[in-house]
């Protein structure tokens, strides 16, 4: 054993960040030290076929910001790379650890794998202690006054909001105990190629913004996506790189619009832990009947961005350049994708996961199935968008549409995939049609 000495560890997995952190704050407040582990899983990193992905470029530049901090602290980040049980065995033998500290994360393979970690540790005597941290309200903590888990957005995000107070939003903090991290020599971090992704020291994410002006004009600027209107922190929400706590204490009494997004974020979280099944089907079980028609042509166009109708390719190629794309629009291009096209929901969904630098899996599947009719409190299947009223409405001047597809006027652009009026009835006759099959 290389060091006899007990203490404890801390986890870091979608809480990038030292200040106003649950888990750590629990951790550093306890008579051992603490030594900051994260554990690039390479189960993970194999699914991921772009070595040039800009998560774990992200991951890997907040891991050195958090090395340097702890550095100045006389502390270290060790950083490992492997199969997480395979890692813990070894930081088990490599310390004598009494008590891993973490965050919760609700995804179905982050409980899996909580669950064999939690085996392991406690078979060597460690304690395993979790926190809530990336969510104001987790699991059932907002529920019917039943019990049961809420299902429809407007009385959930109701009990939501009554249920806020200043005791929910108060910072963790951390700072009043960072003596307390383990004292030991600084190393160098694993660099990215040593986890077989590409460095990119020219690349830059785009800033966030919070300030009181933009959530102020956000009831109006939230729509349209030619604008700088949203605060684009569903990165930094996404890796923990900011406190939820925070954004919501700054923002609660500014603007209720924003706040309410926030909410939604969390309907989506709750809605994954209580009805795990939406991963792989629809929320509504009948809507898993319908027989899409998966054109593998047109799927190849639509994400591409040559569907021939402007405004759903503007989306698509803002997605392909920048891994993001405003909400707006990613509710045209889903429409557009399940209802125009009938290509499975779970295709885009796909798509998305691959490209979107904020993927998350919650908010992701929400937003499908969603925009597919199949959601909880989703679109009813007969509201179908119709690309051209979405375009008069959130880009008149086609100020968006030029900046990604500045040829759509011209001969070269593609004519429409289909004919809107046209996709429209197939849509109804399919959703109809199998939906009576179900019943
Ligand atoms: P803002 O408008 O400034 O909102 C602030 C925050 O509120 C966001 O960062 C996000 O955390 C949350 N939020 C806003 N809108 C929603 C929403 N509709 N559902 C849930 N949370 C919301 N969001 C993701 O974070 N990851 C995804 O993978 C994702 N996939 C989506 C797929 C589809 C088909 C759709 C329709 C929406 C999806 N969203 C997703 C929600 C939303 O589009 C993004 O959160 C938003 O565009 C991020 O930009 P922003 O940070 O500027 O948002």
């Amino acid at each position: 054993m290389a060091n006899k000495s007990k203490i404890n560890v801390h986890w870091f997995r979608r809480d990038l960040r030292l200040e106003d952190n649950a888990a750590l704050y629990h951790a550093l407040k306890t008579k051992n030290e603490v030594l900051a582990i994260f554990i690039f899983d390479n189960a993970i990193l194999d699914k991921l076929e772009d070595k040039t992905d800009k998560r774990v470029l992200f991951i890997h530049r907040e891991l050195q910001k958090i090395q340097k901090q702890l550095h100045a602290l006389g502390s270290n980040l060790d950083v490992r790379f492997g199969d997480p049980v395979n890692v813990w065995k070894q930081l088990i033998s490599d310390y004598q650890i009494e008590t891993v500290f973490t965050n919760h994360d609700y995804e179905p393979y982050a409980l899996h794998r909580d669950q064999s970690i939690e085996l392991l540790l406690a078979q060597n005597n460690i304690q395993f202690k979790t926190f809530k941290d990336q969510v104001i309200f987790e699991k059932a903590e907002v529920v019917k006054d039943d019990g049961k888990p809420y299902t429809i957005y407007t009385p959930y995000s109701k009990k939501w909001m009554a249920k806020l107070n200043d005791s929910y939003v108060e910072p963790y903090p951390t700072e009043t105990f960072f003596n307390n991290f383990y004292k030991t020599k600084s190393t160098s971090m694993l660099t990215l190629d040593e986890i077989g992704f590409v460095d990119d020291s020219t690349y830059a994410f785009p800033k966030y913004s919070v300030d009181s002006n933009l959530l102020n004009a956000y009831g109006e600027t939230r729509d349209i996506p030619s604008l700088n209107g949203t605060s684009r922190v569903s990165l930094h929400l996404r890796f923990g790189t900011i406190s939820i706590r925070k954004l919501v204490r700054e923002s609660k009494d500014i603007s209720f619009k924003w706040l309410n997004e926030l909410c939604w974020r969390e309907f989506y979280m709750m809605i994954l832990w209580n009805f795990p099944h939406v991963v792989n089907g629809s929320f509504k079980l009948q809507y898993d009947k319908i027989v899409w028609r998966n054109n593998e042509l047109e799927f190849k166009r639509w994400c591409e961005g040559q569907t021939g109708y402007p405004i759903v390719d503007a989306g698509m190629r803002e997605l392909n350049q920048t891994g993001f794309m405003h909400n707006r629009v990613r509710m045209i291009v889903a429409s557009f994708l399940t209802k125009h096209l009938l290509i499975d929901w779970r295709w885009g969904e796909a798509y998305f996961a691959s490209k979107l630098l904020d993927f998350e899996l919650s908010s992701n599947n929400g937003g499908w199935q969603w925009a597919a009719g199949t959601g909880c409190d989703a679109a009813p299947y007969f509201r179908i968008f119709n690309p051209y009223e979405q375009t008069k409405k959130f880009d008149p001047e086609f100020k968006y549409i030029r900046k990604w597809v500045p040829e759509f006027e011209d001969f070269s652009y593609p004519s429409p995939l289909v004919d809107h009026k046209a996709a429209r009835e197939r849509c109804l006759e399919t959703y109809k049609k199998y939906l009576a099959v179900a019943e």
